[in-house]
């Protein structure tokens, strides 16, 4: 193991700065600087690029992300401990490290933010799925971001990356694989953090496509998902009813059997009966 910086160990940061971890702001910390700088390589090159972080903590993987040669990080963090240790950082690196102490679902980060950026996170995991979602659905595509390189508990990332016909695949596996490549690109044991946390976890990296994968308005498929997959274990005539009074005959033209329940349908086939949806709408 060779030092990825001249900064002292993670621990001894987290000693310094009474950093123990709180429940309440989803405190998982990974000290391991050489596994944060394999996240940081994961995430693409970063040389070209500002980087926004959410949730830094003590650093480790701001430092992991700077050390791999981030053009600029900025790090949105809440709790206001950990504000000193990351001055320290940014200090280690001038300019290129710049710290908001704020709630990441309040601060608007563009403002200090230059194109092309990624986004690389160990999500804090109780705004982990609220923040991605955020990022999924903005009012023009492409978004502001290439890429979403983000850790989320085993069982999250499994939802995005699912393919039809099991229990994790849903609208998180729909909203992201229609505009977004999706992989997981590493699975990581609960040892791996401190504390550690009771579940596996895994990074997925989302890289944004120039366009949509199959052409739907983002609105009316958002809608279909959340009527067809609210009622999973119904069959889509039944789910959906409420959509339109000819959902009948809208999946029959789009291919799919009025019967079949939401799970069994792959994303095209949502694109094609959001396409249809809106046309009849206009007819009608
Ligand atoms: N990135 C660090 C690491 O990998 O060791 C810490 C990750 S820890 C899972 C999540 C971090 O998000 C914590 O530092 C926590 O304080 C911070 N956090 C929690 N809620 C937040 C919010 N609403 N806005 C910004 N940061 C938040």
């Amino acid at each position: 193991m060779t030092a990825i910086d001249d900064l002292p160990p993670l621990r001894e940061v987290i000693a310094r700065h009474d950093l123990r971890a709180k429940k309440q702001l989803g405190q998982n910390f990974l000290l391991d600087l050489n596994l944060t700088a394999r996240i940081a390589r994961a995430a693409g090159d970063l040389t070209q690029c500002d980087v926004l972080e959410i949730g830094p903590g003590p650093g480790g993987l701001t430092r992991g992300l700077l050390a791999e040669g981030a053009r600029h990080v900025l790090a949105i963090e809440k709790d206001a401990r950990a504000i000193p240790a990351l001055e320290e950082i940014a200090a280690a690196y001038p300019g290129r490290l710049t710290i908001i102490h704020g709630d990441a679902l309040q601060v608007d980060p563009l403002a200090h933010l230059t194109s092309p950026i990624r986004v690389a996170a160990n999500l804090p995991y109780n705004i982990g799925t609220e923040l991605l979602i955020r990022w999924l659905t903005p009012p023009d595509w492409p978004p502001f971001w290439q890429s979403l390189t983000l850790m989320f508990q085993k069982e999250v990332a499994q939802r995005i990356v699912a393919k039809p016909g099991g229990k994790a695949y849903g609208r998180l596996a729909l909203l992201a694989q229609w505009r977004c490549e999706v992989q997981i690109v590493l699975t990581l044991p609960p040892q791996a953090f401190v504390p550690a946390p009771k579940v596996e976890s895994a990074v997925v990296q989302l890289t944004a496509l120039p366009e949509p994968r199959f052409p739907a308005d983002a609105k009316i498929l958002s809608e279909l998902t959340a009527s067809a997959f609210n009622q999973r274990r119904k069959m889509l005539r039944a789910s959906l009813r409420g959509v339109h009074p000819e959902i009948e005959s809208l999946l029959t033209q789009s291919g799919i059997p009025p019967t079949a329940r939401a799970e069994e349908i792959g994303l095209e086939a949502f694109c094609t009966l959001a396409r249809n949806l809106e046309a009849a709408r206009r007819q009608g």
